[in-house]
């Protein structure tokens, strides 16, 4: 069953989230309607418990499952072999390990490294060729030469990969560099749960004490004010004991909304490199890496000339979206025991093609209107009804209702399985506020022209 839920909990959670977060879990037992998972860290139990314990339930539920609980537990394994993998600061924190400490601070503050995202895997075009060659130079870990390296680009376009990639060589080159990777979700997460615990000094010393810190998606701190301030701090700190910084982002410094001048001019102070989106030549080299990878695992699956061709040709959205139709498909194949024709690959991934002939994607457009309203992407999919998040859900509707050829079910099912009647709901609602809301219609008119470039 727990298969089953986790191919579902991809369509909930996003596949990011997935990877992150639902795929390290070991599903451990199932008894008196509570359901137990191993997770690496508790930190990493606490994030999961959060933030998805209840989609978890719910599939579980759904699957037959009778489960009241959810629980998640630190696998007691003192020597596991995956510590390769894990974060560095983990070994750091203990040693730093101080009486006043609790256990919970103890805890590595970084965030998994998927193994999977190393340079080797990493496929170089024209596009990405000089971010990549920037990660490679701050990989080999020599004196600093730029700090901070800031990668910015589009969805999907390979800077997690990238930034997990600087980590793993990081650390084969380095075992003893304390190299921190998260997101700047995590890092707001973290010094959050300092504040509260009033143990801000502890969570300072240990971001200072890195040598290596990397940020991942750092607009997400854009209008948070007290986590930018101890953002800034950290990276004056680290930048003045002469540490690399990695920095993410989605967009140039200069044009990430409601960041303080003084960040956005310290993030420029070092390099800037943007990952452009993919061209055909990298959209098909990608492909031809996966299918070597796919090779071992669907033996005998045979795939007519052209296929990839046409997929790196059809596709063009990003390559999360690119990977996933190649697995979609060879899985299908697979069970079905034919051969990948041109015939089957459409047939296969007819809604995948069909989504990708259009521009935008009400992905993007919850992306954005939640970047816009500073809410959590996760809370525009979510149940939360406070105006503060239904608000922004409902411009996201009504935006996905008018920018998109989109029909009420499937934009309900985006919004994590709503009802159409809900979405007509939202959008009647915001085409009503805009008769009299004139801070509305400029947020609208805003988003329209972000969204349709
Ligand atoms: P981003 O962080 O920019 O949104 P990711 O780094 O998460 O994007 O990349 C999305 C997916 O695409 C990952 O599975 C990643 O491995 C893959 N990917 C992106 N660019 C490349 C590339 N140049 N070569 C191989 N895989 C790539
Ligand atoms: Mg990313």
């Amino acid at each position: 069953t727990w298969g089953l839920v986790r191919e579902e909990l991809i369509k909930r959670v996003g596949r990011n989230n997935y990877v992150t977060w639902i795929e390290p879990l070991k599903f451990s037992d199932l008894k008196h309607g509570v359901a137990r998972f191993e997770v690496p860290t508790s930190f990493f139990g606490d994030w999961v418990s959060r933030n998805f314990s209840d989609h978890i339930r719910a599939q579980l539920n759904t699957a037959g499952a009778q489960v009241e609980r959810v629980e998640f537990a630190v696998a007691n394994r003192p020597s596991a072999p995956e510590a390769a993998v894990a974060p560095r600061p983990a070994a750091a924190a203990q040693r730093t390990r101080s009486a006043t400490r609790s256990a919970d601070l103890e805890e590595v503050p970084g965030a998994p490294l998927d193994a999977r995202f190393t340079f080797d895997s990493f496929v170089v075009g024209k596009p990405n060729e000089l971010a990549h060659a920037a990660a490679r130079r701050v990989a080999e870990g020599g004196p600093v030469s730029f700090n901070p390296l800031f990668l910015y680009g589009g969805v999907g376009l390979g800077k997690t990969h990238l930034m997990h990639a600087i980590a793993h060589e990081l650390q084969n080159r380095q075992p003893h560099l304390r190299v921190l990777y998260l997101s700047a979700e995590q890092f707001m997460y973290r010094f959050v749960q300092a504040l509260r615990e009033r143990q801000i000094m502890d969570f300072k010393e240990l971001f200072r004490s890195v040598d290596v810190l990397m940020v991942d998606d750092v607009q997400f701190i854009a209008g948070k004010d007290s986590t930018q301030e101890e953002f800034f701090h950290t990276f004056n700190a680290l930048v003045d004991q002469n540490k690399q910084i990695v920095i993410s982002a989605d967009r140039a410094p200069g044009e990430i909304k409601d960041l303080e001048e003084r960040i956005k001019s310290r993030l420029q102070c070092g390099l800037v490199v943007d990952l452009h989106p993919t061209d055909y030549e990298l959209r098909l080299g990608i492909l031809q890496q996966k299918v070597e990878l796919y090779r071992s695992q669907y033996r005998g699956l045979v795939l007519s000339d052209g296929v990839l061709e046409f997929l790196a040709h059809r596709i063009t959205t990003n390559v999360r979206v690119l990977e996933g139709a190649l697995t979609r498909l060879f899985a299908f194949a697979s069970l079905v025991g034919r051969e990948i024709t041109l015939e089957l690959t459409q047939d296969c991934l007819a809604d995948i093609l069909r989504a990708s002939d259009r521009k935008l994607t009400i992905e993007e457009i919850q992306r954005k209107v939640a970047e816009h309203y500073n809410i959590r992407l996760s809370d525009m999919i979510g149940p939360k009804r406070n105006r503060t998040i239904a608000r922004p859900r409902q411009v996201a509707m009504y935006l996905a209702k008018h920018l998109t050829p989109r029909s009420l079910p499937e934009i309900g099912r985006r919004f994590g399985g709503r009802d159409h009647t809900t979405i007509m709901h939202g959008v009647r609602k915001i085409e009503e506020l805009m008769a009299t809301d004139s801070q509305l219609n400029d947020d609208l008119q805003l988003l329209r022209r972000q969204l349709q470039g």
